[in-house]
């Protein structure tokens, strides 16, 4: 049985498909997509991206992000925590804003200063 999807590694956009059982790739133009079929099946990750409330800054909400990509399973939990920041300005691009959230070795940082 196969699993058809589309890679979002890049902007091409390859049409893969994926064997359930060997995880065999095909439809890719790279070697990437031999990967992210087997993982997108496997265990789905994303980069997470949005914002957080700040005070004291020329804006109400600072953009933050991931530092890298969040089990599917988890990115609403790390919403929730996101949720709960109130930063003070000035805070710089990069800092970190929450270490190892929810313990899975991602921190979340300011995309921005403000
Ligand atoms: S398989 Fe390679 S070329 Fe195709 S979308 Fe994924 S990263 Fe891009």
């Amino acid at each position: 049985m196969k699993k058809e999807m589309i890679c979002i590694l890049c902007p091409r956009g390859c049409r893969l498909s994926v064997d359930i059982d060997t995880l065999e790739v095909l439809g890719h133009s790279c070697p990437r997509g031999t990967q992210f079929g087997p993982q997108e099946l496997t265990n789905a990750k994303r980069m997470l991206t949005t914002t957080a409330t700040i005070v004291g800054a020329i804006h109400k909400r600072i953009p933050v992000r991931t530092t890298s990509s969040v089990p599917l399973d988890k990115i609403f939990e790390c919403m929730k925590e996101i949720k709960k920041l109130k930063l003070i300005a000035p805070i710089r691009r990069g800092d970190i804003l929450i270490e190892n959230i929810l313990d899975i070795g991602v921190d979340i940082i300011a995309s921005r200063s403000l």
